[in-house]
């Protein structure tokens, strides 16, 4: 037990990659300290620079690169996978996330003989479906819970668990988890779904331009009880998987174990950026319509506060939101077969809100 784990994560500048990044090379992480590659295509950012993670660029979705730049790192115990591709359809989802997936695999199949287990990250559309046929068919019922069978319509995380499964039994004793978290509660400027980075944005161009902070949703994510995940606390569960005998080999679901209500949500958010919340008029109004001309707007913002240079179109998604905050069912994760198996950890969502508006304030992201 006492050989050196080492971990690679595809995605390390993503919203959990990094908070996996972060937790790793401290010597009280289970089984830490942990030597670490990072993976993402952009030149390594400003705000991950003091990161002790040894950080490779290489887009995995080119074959050639990632076998060039992968195949070196035969130390890597751990593979986390905390990436996607988004693409017109899910058909080409499909595809596309499933080819990454293989480029990595296939290098370290065959270069890292210590390979020992597989986290995949997936999320909470494994129950709802993806965004594109939402609304389209019946879904399954909330509370979700992991035994749920698969709905019959096409889901990248359906591909790449079958690539997992298939891996795996090309090694003995190679192990995996899957991990699907609900909306994360966390820090990424770059992220390609960040929803508290997304409104903490929106409040601050609200701010700026004396604009009301109108709630976008619809009637049913003002109302309804919802669940989110804290990004730190998933990294935990991830971590505990790929480390403790009793999380290996199962999906487990992974949300802060409260429930919170957005009414109650965009007081404080209003709160933490001086506004006040407008009557909710019970129709949803789309950010990526009503924000589509702010580039410039958020240009002055990060001059007049002297912030880390952003794109509106990098630390603001849009889309995301405007999908997320309109649900035609509730979102709740059991967490009761994670508790089963021994991880206990929670989070209180509201402050966990909070707290990542914190870190992004420190890092001088938003103001
Ligand atoms: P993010 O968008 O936060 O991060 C993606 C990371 O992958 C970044 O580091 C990005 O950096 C890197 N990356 C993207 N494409 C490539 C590529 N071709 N080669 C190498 N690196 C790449 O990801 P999430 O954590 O949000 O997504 C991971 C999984 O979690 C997905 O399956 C998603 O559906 C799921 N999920 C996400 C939720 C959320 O709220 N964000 C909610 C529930 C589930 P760079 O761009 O520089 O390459």
């Amino acid at each position: 037990e006492s050989k050196k784990r080492v971990a690679l994560i595809i995605g390390v500048t993503g919203i959990v990659g990094n908070a996996i990044a972060d937790t790793l090379p401290s010597s009280d992480t289970p089984g830490g300290p942990w030597k670490v590659y990072g993976v993402a295509r952009r030149p390594e950012p400003e705000w991950f620079a003091d990161s002790p993670v040894e950080y490779i660029r290489c887009d995995v979705l080119n074959k050639e690169e990632t076998s060039s730049k992968l195949s070196p790192l035969e130390d890597v115990t751990h593979l986390f996978w905390m990436t996607w591709a988004n693409r017109q359809s899910e058909e080409e989802n499909c595809q596309v996330n499933a080819l990454m997936f293989r480029n990595v695999l296939d290098v370290l199949m065959q270069h890292a003989r210590n390979l020992e287990h597989i986290v995949l990250q997936t999320g909470s559309k494994h129950y709802i479906g993806p965004f594109s046929y939402m609304g389209q068919f019946k879904s399954h019922d909330p509370p979700f819970f992991e035994e749920m069978p698969r709905l019959p319509v096409p889901n990248f995380y359906y591909n790449l668990e079958d690539i997992l499964f298939e891996t795996v039994k090309q090694k003995q004793g190679l192990t995996w988890s899957v991990h699907r978290p609900d909306v994360i509660f966390g820090f990424s400027p770059t992220s390609m779904m960040n929803i508290v980075g997304t409104m903490a944005v929106y409040a601050s161009i609200c701010r700026e331009k004396g604009l009301a902070f109108v709630f976008p949703g619809n009637k049913l994510a003002w109302e309804y009880l919802m669940d989110a995940s804290d990004s730190q606390l998933i990294a935990e569960q991830e971590i505990w998987a790929s480390v403790d005998p009793k999380g290996k080999n199962e999906a487990f679901n992974i949300a802060n174990g409260d429930v919170f209500k957005w009414k109650k949500l965009w007081s404080l958010l209003a709160r933490k950026y001086d506004l006040e919340v407008p009557p909710y008029s019970g129709e949803p109004v789309s950010l990526q319509e009503l924000m589509k001309d702010k580039g410039p707007v958020w240009d002055e913002i990060v001059k007049k506060h002297n912030l880390v240079p952003t794109r509106l179109d990098e630390v603001a998604t849009w889309w995301f939101a405007d999908a997320w905050l309109n649900p035609t069912t509730e979102y709740v994760l059991s967490m009761n077969k994670s508790k089963d198996r021994g991880f206990f950890g929670y989070r209180d969502s509201e402050k966990s809100c909070l707290s990542c508006i914190d870190k992004m304030k420190e890092k001088k992201i938003i103001p």
